[in-house]
């Protein structure tokens, strides 16, 4: 399909311009003024709009099983959602179970989306178990385009994987060149916490915070920084949360390591308070690491202001208010998720580019340029050139609506950010040329999303 869209302001991390675009099997072509429509071109009208590059979520998880259940979402509902929200590319977490081979658990996760996603995707290899088996299994899925793994600091006797495992699969990351993703939480602590808590009757979903304090994710920040200092490899720590854990990260930054982080829309607008709503709401708004102090989100904040903070991500996890229920009475059966993926961008936008705190080059910067840098998908995505995919957004930057979760696309029956007023709309996306979403809405074809190998880069570092 041959598209053209005319007029627009073009945004990008680093250059801001009016002019046409051009996009041809699935390719943008051209950027000039006055371009000719072709015959037989869709020409989009963006007079008056911003023409942003797809962005791009570096934390989801659609696929999901979790204690018998899994997240609400599928690759069809997932990524219609996250393209009405202008994510035209997620990357998706592949956990295979302790006794599973990663390979099988690879295929798990494709089954689930080939054929039914409708943005483009790609997965991190999360590594829950550590032997000579699954080393061999590694390289071949790095070899074939799978190139960044997940490591979980926390969830002892779960995911989590020990100091020994830790540093070999670092070790291995180093000699392939593929960058390592880690939720850093200190799991005996948290264990331990939580179980002091708990024999106190201090059972409900306002404990989950006190069970994970910030110094529990500051240890695990500072540990994990120091493994990769000793190792050399490439590390990007995910949902950094506080300004505890940001002042490790940025110590080990200083010291030369190379590290990213990643902070979350949840934790720049919502605070503990969220999760201490009664009648067992706060459920809704537990995740891990949890909800923070105003001063820890203001921290965030100043984070992606100064480059601190590298990419911004959702970490969806979407479970409904039924689900929740299995931790009523536990705080630590409560699945842990708050569904985000569709707001991301907007929320962001809202709060950050509107009020003046960030400006729109940064925004384009820490939701799709470095995680696409940084993931091995630059300059395909995460920016708008010639040759690039044509995956982008026209942001309406006047229109003002509401997020509800009567409105969302998101198959979850609450939104955290409920009533909250937001700052523009994605009057079109496209996926590689392709009109997904028009005036907001999913309008597109099911199923053309494609699983993108990534060739090794040096592009992040
Ligand atoms: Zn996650």
């Amino acid at each position: 399909m041959t598209l053209l869209i005319k007029n627009g302001e073009i945004i990008t991390a680093d250059s801001r311009y009016t002019a046409d675009i051009l996009c041809e099997g699935g390719s943008i072509t051209r950027i000039d003024h006055n371009i000719d429509a072709p015959a037989g071109a869709e020409v989009v009208d963006a007079t008056g709009k911003y023409v942003f590059p797809g962005f791009i979520d570096p934390h989801t998880h659609i696929h999901l099983p979790f204690m018998g259940t899994f997240a609400k979402d599928n690759y069809e509902t997932g990524t219609t959602a996250a393209l009405c929200g202008g994510t035209t590319t997620l990357i998706d977490f592949v956990i295979p179970g302790k006794d599973e081979q990663p390979k099988d658990a690879l295929q798990t996760w494709r089954e689930q989306s080939e054929g039914k996603a409708c943005s483009d995707y790609t997965y991190h290899m999360a590594i829950t178990r550590f032997d000579d088996e699954v080393e061999a299994q590694l390289r071949d899925i790095v070899a074939d385009g799978i190139t960044s793994f997940k490591v979980f600091l926390a969830y002892k006797g779960a995911f989590g994987i020990n100091d020994e495992e830790l540093y070999r699969t670092l070790e291995l990351a180093e000699e392939l060149g593929v960058v390592v993703n880690a939720h850093c939480e200190n799991a005996e602590m948290v264990a331990a916490l939580q179980q002091k808590l708990f024999n106190a009757g201090k059972t409900g979903p306002e404990w989950h915070e006190p069970s994970r304090p910030v110094e529990v994710e500051a240890e695990g920040t500072r540990h994990f920084c120091r493994m990769l200092e000793v190792t050399g490899a490439e590390g990007y720590v995910v949902h950094l949360s506080c300004a505890d854990a940001l002042k490790e990260a940025v110590e080990a930054k200083m010291r030369g390591v190379n590290v990213h982080v990643e902070s979350l829309i949840q934790h720049l607008l919502l605070d503990a308070s969220y999760a201490e709503r009664s009648d067992f709401e706060g459920a809704q708004f537990v995740m891990s690491p949890p909800l923070r102090t105003q001063r820890d989100m203001a921290a965030l904040w100043a984070g992606f202001e100064t480059g601190l903070v590298d990419t911004l991500g959702s970490d969806h996890a979407p479970f409904d208010t039924e689900q929740k229920e299995m931790g009523r009475g536990d705080f630590r059966k409560i699945p842990n998720g708050i569904p985000s993926l569709e707001d991301r961008v907007r929320m962001f936008y809202t709060h950050g580019v509107a009020t003046g705190r960030v400006d729109l080059h940064k925004f384009v910067d820490v939701a799709s340029t470095r995680p696409a840098q940084i993931f091995d998908l630059f300059p395909k995505k995460g920016t708008i050139q010639l040759g690039a995919d044509a995956d982008l957004v026209v942001y309406d930057p006047s229109y003002e609506g509401t997020i509800s979760a009567d409105t969302h696309h998101m198959n979850v029956d609450y939104n955290p950010f409920e009533g909250m007023t937001v700052r523009g709309r994605c009057d079109v996306v496209t996926v590689r040329g392709n009109i997904q979403v028009r005036d907001g809405e999913f309008v597109g074809e099911k199923g053309i999303g494609k699983l993108l190998k990534r060739p090794l880069s040096d592009a992040g570092e």
